[in-house]
């Protein structure tokens, strides 16, 4: 344990800009600011709750826009789903002990929350049979993911970290679930774990203060341990909420993933140096350079995103009319996506139901455009590759996956 307590400090010291060390006369003793620096200064490393930090894994991202989105260590997350219950956190349980049925679940202390042990980073789930009905009930892993941490941690008892990285419009993100007050863990640190691969059972607190309860949190950072607790750091209620996610409200935006390395066919486009790659199920086919270009009447810039062609094929049109294998293609694609959608309800250009409507269609892969105030245009990427059509254009089809950079 000192050991670790060593190891801890010496990253700590090496990883935090402006840490101050201090030699004693027989002690060492550190101070040192926490990360997010400024609340809660911490003098005495003894006052460290044991598994309070961890040392960050390092991952090598590579420098190439593309290399960088493709790499996956693991399976990325294709969605989130609740641990408890049904996907949903809907359907009943059968209390082990009494073998009485239950109605489902419910939050008993919510996100951000002042209670007995200061402020909740974490929603507590439990069964609406009230009591220890729940006890030993399945804890699901929320997504796929890399188990980082497996077992007991002090007033946590059993715990389970699951790192998910998972894709958001072009953008590679990671996150962490945690599982607290577990029984009859099931998986061990380094294991892949499957959406929905149950990693223990529900049990208490191992102080016994409160019932049997599912303690969840999703949580950004990747240096803080099982055991760390925020408010017993000096955090706010702002920075909590600013390196934690409210777990519902995470998972119901993130219920359905795309998973790019899994696409029949995956365009990447990088509008800064013109490079195209063309991969298979996550297999490199072919890099080129391309012109890219909007068609004229764009009157816009090309958008950045994850998008799907909707129509193939087509050339643009020669001034007579007509077309010829010279002219440049045009692959249109089905802008404005989700994301945009969003962006849009948040300039309220959109309404909310215009919104639900092109994320229903962009999942679809068809056609997004209609009802929006966004020309067409935008959605079309002019691929000009000299006299003959390349053979990378001939392999992207209506359906394909886009990703613009
Ligand atoms: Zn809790």
């Amino acid at each position: 344990m000192k050991y670790r307590r060593r190891v801890q400090a010496a990253y700590w010291r090496a990883v935090i800009i402006g840490a101050v060390v201090l030699c004693a006369m027989l002690a060492a003793v550190i101070i040192f600011v926490p990360f997010g620096g400024g609340s809660g200064q911490i003098e005495d490393e003894e006052e460290f709750e044991e598994g309070s930090f961890m040392p960050v894994e390092h991952v090598d991202e590579p420098k190439d826009v593309f290399d960088r989105f493709m790499k996956a260590d693991f399976p990325p997350a294709d969605g989130f789903d609740f641990p408890v219950g049904d996907p949903d956190a809907r359907g009943g349980y059968t209390d082990i002990g009494a073998g009485e049925k239950h109605p489902g679940w419910y939050i008993a202390v919510d996100f951000c929350q002042y209670y007995m042990y200061g402020l909740h980073p974490a929603e507590d789930w439990n069964g609406m049979g009230g009591s220890n009905t729940d006890l030993g009930q399945p804890v699901r892993a929320s997504a796929t993911g890399k188990v980082v941490f497996s077992g007991i941690s002090g007033s946590s008892g059993g715990v389970v970290m699951l790192q998910h990285v998972y894709y958001e419009n072009h953008r590679k993100k990671r996150i962490r679930s945690v599982y607290k007050h577990l029984d009859d863990i099931r998986v061990k640190k380094g294991d892949i774990v499957y959406r929905r691969q149950t990693v223990g059972l529900i049990g208490q607190n191992p102080d016994r203060k409160m019932l049997a309860h599912l303690h969840l949190e999703f949580r950004h950072q990747e240096n803080t341990g099982p055991g760390f607790w925020p408010s017993r750091y000096g955090k706010t209620k702002e920075w909590v909420q600013e390196h934690y996610e409210k777990p519902s409200s995470f998972i119901r935006a993130h219920r359905y993933l795309l998973v790019p390395q899994q696409e029949r066919r995956l365009m990447l486009v990088d509008q800064g140096s013109g490079r195209v790659r063309l991969y298979e199920k996550g297999r490199l086919l072919t890099e080129q350079k391309l012109g890219l270009s909007q068609p004229k009447a764009d009157g816009g810039r090309l958008p950045k995103g994850m998008y799907f062609v909707v129509k193939d094929k087509n050339r643009v049109k020669k001034a007579g009319g007509g077309s010829d294998a010279n002219q440049p293609r045009c692959l249109q694609f089905n802008f404005p996506n989700k994301f945009d959608a969003l962006w849009g309800l948040e300039q309220k250009l959109i309404p909310g139901e215009i919104v639900a409507q092109i994320t229903r269609a962009w999942q679809d892969r068809r056609s997004t455009h209609e009802n929006t105030p966004w020309t067409l245009a935008q959605g079309q990427l002019l691929l000009k590759d000299g006299t003959q059509l390349s053979p990378l254009c001939k392999k992207i089809r209506a359906g394909a996956m886009l990703v613009i950079f």
